[in-house]
């Protein structure tokens, strides 16, 4: 792989050494295995306010990495949205490889801003989106790619308190509330239409004691007559779905399992991948490998859009 950091330019290494910052959910559940399972990278070192992780190299923050450690030319941002923008800039600025977890950023023009370092600095920016990788997603894109798409619907409804139990800042201002999963439909919504489409109303309902929705109903329109429903919401309790459903003029195609599952007019299709997780890191690189980027911000855009033509209502208080 194309290394990068000072001392790593131009060589050919098999594995290269990757630091991983921000140990929290997302890195424990999914990060640590998938970079466990990769040929491309091993985990070096561990930025993390709270210890990190047993038996691998930790710093409290950034500028101790990168102080301590310019053989490791690779990082990894797993920490939410807000405080990762500065990071993922002095990451860069130090001339690094960086992969940001899903959303890429709080607005959509920090996210320019570090596309621009990254192409400065000749490094790679990978902003990632994990549902993209799920295994039914590349299918699904192949079938519509020349369908007649009439209707999608989106019904991503789960419950807030088994999946983000003590997350305050999903509730603060820039952790985007519903839209935090909301995002990974709008993620594979993107990647499979054939064609763009973009927000004509929408409806937020805020929590009166929160700072971010915890219901989002989307419209969107396409080409020729193309709707999209979108319904986001944190408030079920009992059966979860994750599910897209496309109406064409050809019949119905439906994934569930948030990208995992795939029928086409019914039937269970077969597909199969390498996992949502590890599909990034071989996807990064990928990536670096080839001296490219990867930054694609039409999912946040939709989301900025519902924040700014959406309407807003005020519902029942939530507490943890
Ligand atoms: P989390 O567990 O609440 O927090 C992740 C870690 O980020 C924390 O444990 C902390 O690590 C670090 N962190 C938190 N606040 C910080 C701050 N102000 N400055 C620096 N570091 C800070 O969150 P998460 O669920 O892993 O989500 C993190 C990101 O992954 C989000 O963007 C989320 O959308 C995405 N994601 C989450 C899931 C999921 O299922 N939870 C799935 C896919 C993607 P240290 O204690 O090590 O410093």
């Amino acid at each position: 792989m194309r290394g990068a950091g000072a001392g790593g330019m131009g060589r050919q290494l098999k594995s290269e050494p990757i630091a991983l910052l921000g140990i929290g959910k997302i890195a424990r559940d999914q990060h640590i295995p998938a970079i466990a399972r990769s040929d491309a990278f091993h985990l070096t070192a561990t930025v993390s306010r709270s210890g990190g992780v047993d038996g691998v190299e930790n710093h409290t923050d950034i500028a101790a990495l990168l102080a301590a450690r310019p053989d490791i030319g690779v990082v990894s941002l797993c920490m939410p949205p807000v405080p990762r923008f500065d990071i993922a800039m002095a990451a860069l600025a130090a001339g690094k490889h960086v992969m940001l977890e899903k959303p890429p950023g709080a607005t959509v023009s920090e996210v320019h801003k570090l596309e621009r370092l990254a192409r400065a600095k000749g490094v790679t920016l990978f902003a990632t989106w994990h549902s993209r990788h799920a295994a039914g997603v590349a299918r699904a894109r192949a079938h519509l790619r020349d369908a007649r798409i009439t209707h999608v619907q989106i019904d991503w409804r789960e419950d807030v308190r088994r999946w983000h139990p003590g997350q305050d800042w999903i509730w603060q201002a820039g952790g985007l509330g519903v839209f935090d999963p909301g995002i990974n439909a709008l993620s594979i919504m993107t990647a499979v239409l054939p064609q763009p489409v973009h927000l004509t109303a929408a409806t937020l309902a805020f929590p009166a004691n929160r700072d971010t929705p915890i219901a989002a109903d989307l419209v969107f329109a396409g080409a020729a007559g193309l709707r999209v429903d979108a319904a986001f919401d944190w408030r079920q309790e009992g059966p979860q779905s994750w599910t897209i459903t496309v109406q064409t003029t050809d019949g119905e195609l439906r994934l569930t399992d948030g990208g995992a599952t795939l029928h086409i007019d019914g039937v269970l299709q077969t597909v199969a991948g390498i996992g949502e997780y590890p599909g990034l890191y071989h996807r990064f690189a990928e990536l670096i490998e080839a001296g490219q980027s990867d930054v694609d911000t039409s999912p946040l855009a939709h989301v900025a859009d519902a924040f700014l033509l959406g309407r807003r209502t005020t519902v029942a208080a939530f507490h943890d």
